[in-house]
């Protein structure tokens, strides 16, 4: 079964590619043809993940393929959820993680919890089906950034029962225990049941 995944980052196409089942051919956007940004208009990480995956579907004008996407975010508990889905770009337009990580820190300075949760949502459509699969992961925003691994938020945050941030971590470790490693399995188990042996 050929399954697309709405995204041309390679890395993350590969990682992904590992936690399916093996009968699935999983191929990214460059291999279906689709080589510009998707369009993510969407006010909540769900509707941004849906968005993603009704885009490809729509573009490839082919109703029996199944697509999924992913879309993930940080939300903070003292900003009401912020950066939310706006974690890409929370300092500004073009994106810039040191930014982002730099205004975080600033807008936490007078909080006192800095309990936070990086969230996945998944969005698979199916044989004309819409499922979703959601991954947590909640932890706490550090003083100040630690660790060169990773990108986004991560030599920001600390997940709950670690001491390190996940920057600090190896990408071995963090892709065991992060959202989105999280919402990925839950798809897994789900196509092991779908699929065709
Ligand atoms: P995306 O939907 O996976 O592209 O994630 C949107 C934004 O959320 C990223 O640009 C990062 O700022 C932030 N983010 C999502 N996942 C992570 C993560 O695992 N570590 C750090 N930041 C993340």
């Amino acid at each position: 079964m050929q399954l697309i995944f709405a995204s041309s980052n390679k890395n993350k196409i590969k990682e992904i590619s590992a936690i399916l089942p093996s009968q699935i051919q999983l191929l990214g956007l460059t291999d279906v043809g689709i080589t510009e940004e998707i369009p993510e208009p969407g006010t909540t990480i769900r509707e941004n993940s849906f968005l993603k995956a009704k885009f490809v579907l729509e573009f490839i004008k082919e109703k029996n393929v199944s697509v999924f996407a992913d879309d993930s975010g940080l939300e903070v508990e003292a900003l009401n959820g912020a950066p939310g889905v706006y974690s890409a770009r929370y300092a500004g337009v073009p994106k810039n993680d040191e930014a982002n990580n730099k205004k975080l820190l600033e807008e936490l300075k007078n909080k006192t919890s800095r309990k936070a949760r990086f969230i996945t949502i998944i969005t698979l459509i199916h044989n004309n089906e819409t499922f979703y699969f959601e991954g947590e992961i909640t932890g706490t925003i550090a003083y100040e950034p630690r660790g060169k691994n990773g990108f986004g938020y991560d030599p920001l945050f600390i997940p709950t029962g670690y001491r390190s941030t996940f920057a600090e971590m190896s990408a071995e470790t963090k892709n065991t225990i992060s959202h989105r490693a999280l919402a990925v399995q839950k798809l897994a188990v789900f196509l092991e049941s779908r699929v065709r042996k």
